[in-house]
């Protein structure tokens, strides 16, 4: 049996927070592998200072080079309109018998997790995985099994502002993603 480790999210931009918990959830479970999942964006998030999906998935690629152990998943984005998790994972599930699935999310969407489509459908075919992110609670009725990683207070929000106020983003995303945004000119207004 494979174990994967999916991460979903909007990744625009991806940053060191999501290569941090990335990398401990697969050494703490000892997975084999993780997915980044890039989702369309939200209807709440779409708004002209946020990157088209082709750019998010560049920036991932850019942002997990040379680590064998980290892949794109790009299923989400192959299918029109959102997804809901429940039925990515169903498709994955059919395309992937043989593995078992860890869906890793931080800790600001725990609280939301009895809003998530099919939730309880959806934990029966994946196993939970939730991180600690600074100035967000875990407590949860739902059975998330917590990894306690080292805390990152980085979110692509506070990237972008620092973008679009010309601050500095150095240590908070790899070089290459930044050289991406820049050749790019990603989220400057
Ligand atoms: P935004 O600021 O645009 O909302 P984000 O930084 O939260 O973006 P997402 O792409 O939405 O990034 O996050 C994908 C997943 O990674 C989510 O489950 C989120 O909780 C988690 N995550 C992101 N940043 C961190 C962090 N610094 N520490 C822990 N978990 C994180």
């Amino acid at each position: 049996m494979n174990k994967i480790g999916i991460l979903g999210g909007t990744f625009d931009p991806p940053h060191y927070g999501h290569l941090l918990i990335a990398s401990e959830v697969l050494s703490s479970l000892k997975l084999d592998q993780i997915w980044f999942m890039p989702n369309h964006t939200p209807p709440h998030k779409l708004n002209g200072a946020h990157s088209a999906s082709a750019h998010r998935v560049k920036m991932i690629e850019k942002a997990i080079e040379g680590n064998q152990s980290f892949k794109v998943q790009t299923i989400e984005l192959e299918r029109e309109g959102r997804s809901y998790t429940y039925d990515t994972m169903m498709l994955l599930k059919e395309s992937y018998p043989d593995t078992s699935f860890y869906f890793i999310i931080g800790a600001d969407m725990i609280e939301y997790l009895p809003k998530w489509h099919k939730i309880n459908q959806l934990l029966n075919i994946v196993t939970f995985v939730g991180v600690l992110r600074p100035g967000y609670k875990s407590e949860t009725n739902y059975p998330v099994f917590m990894v306690k990683v080292p805390q990152f207070d980085v979110s692509s929000t506070m990237i972008r502002e620092r973008i679009i106020n010309r601050m500095q983003t150095n240590y908070l995303l790899p070089d290459s993603v930044i050289s991406y945004i820049k050749e790019n000119k990603l989220y400057e207004t």
